[in-house]
């Protein structure tokens, strides 16, 4: 089959061409990958996280059709429209009885610890396959396992609900304008973030970073906001920790522009903020989330032969919207 694929760490180093089609054991299902997202996390796996097997086949976030089930598998049959909930999980380990696969004892992530999906095909247990309803389309399907499904399991986490006031930043990323969709259904005002215009098409109201501690007191009129969402990095907690109303929460799930925060402590324990570390969702989440309807805003669909400048091109001052690698 084709693929991108390396054999040692660096984008540089990133080929398209054979490589050898993934086994199907009798609990697992070969899909024909359609779609698959890129992300941040494609970028860390091509560069510098240890990864197995080598070479090595990035692609976290993939849906697609099934091409053929092992002989134990029931659920599926060829020609199912797929998504992959990309968290390895034992389904045994009290962390997973209690409903958090993401976190699995012995779990792992599809496109670390096993090839991911920048493939014509990719094998997974079939208890890591959600059926799409027709009406989803490709671009959004391949936009939830990590996009997705991040804010989702992060905004239920901090509990957003109705008449509660949502502040996301960076709101144009991938989770981002989705966190900004879901707040919204889950009954919110949602604020946005962002430098970019066209994210009012998803929000109530959009500052700009240098605005938002302004506008979030104006529009809860002195009260500060219940929830923030940011999935930026450390550089933006005190901002973050700042239009927070007392008891408010703060949830995060990556630290891509910095990986340290430097913040008052007495700001969080003083006003009883929540500080709530995420990292994806559960495989319930993803079963409802397909329910869902979004919509994405992509900037560039690729080739799969077009994967190495798919992936550089995700930190590009150029990007303006989600980078999609189209497979099939
Ligand atoms: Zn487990």
């Amino acid at each position: 089959m084709q693929a991108i694929y390396f054999e040692k760490s660096g984008l540089e180093n990133l080929k398209f061409g054979d490589f050898k089609e993934p086994e199907v054991g009798p609990h697992d299902v070969l899909i024909k990958v359609v779609m698959a997202g890129v992300n941040p996390i494609d970028y860390f796996v091509v560069n510098f996280l240890p990864v197995q097997p080598m070479p090595h086949v990035p692609g976290a976030e993939v849906a697609g059709v099934v091409e053929k089930v092992g002989d134990h598998v029931k659920r599926f049959q060829k020609g199912d429209r797929v998504v992959v909930y990309n968290r390895l999980f034992d389904g045994t380990c009290d962390l997973c009885l209690s409903g958090k696969e993401q976190l699995c004892r012995n779990g792992g992530i599809i496109s670390v610890v096993t090839n991911g999906g920048f493939a014509e095909y990719l094998s997974v247990p079939e208890k890591n396959l959600v059926k799409l309803p027709e009406s989803v389309s490709w671009e959004v399907a391949a936009s939830l396992p990590v996009a997705g499904l991040t804010p989702f399991h992060a905004l239920r986490e901090a509990n957003v609900g109705f008449g509660k006031t949502v502040v996301v930043f960076g709101a144009s990323g991938n989770t981002g304008m989705i966190a900004l969709q879901l707040a919204k259904m889950m009954g919110a005002k949602v604020v946005a973030v962002s430098s970019k215009p066209w994210v009012k098409e998803f929000a109530d109201h959009v500052f700009s970073y240098s605005e938002v501690e302004e506008g979030v007191k104006k529009v809860t009129e002195g009260r500060g906001a219940d929830v923030v969402v940011n999935s930026v990095g450390g550089d933006l907690w005190a901002k973050s920790l700042s239009v927070l109303s007392p008891g408010g929460t703060m949830v995060f799930f990556g630290g891509l522009t910095a990986q340290k925060a430097e913040v008052e402590l007495g700001s969080i324990y003083g006003r009883e903020i929540k500080v709530v570390g995420t990292t994806g969702g559960t495989r319930y989440e993803l079963e409802q989330l397909v329910k869902i309807p979004l919509k994405m805003k992509v900037w560039k669909e690729f080739k799969l032969s077009e994967g190495k400048e798919a992936i550089g091109s995700l930190f590009g001052k150029e990007r303006d919207g989600r980078i999609m690698l189209r497979v099939s």
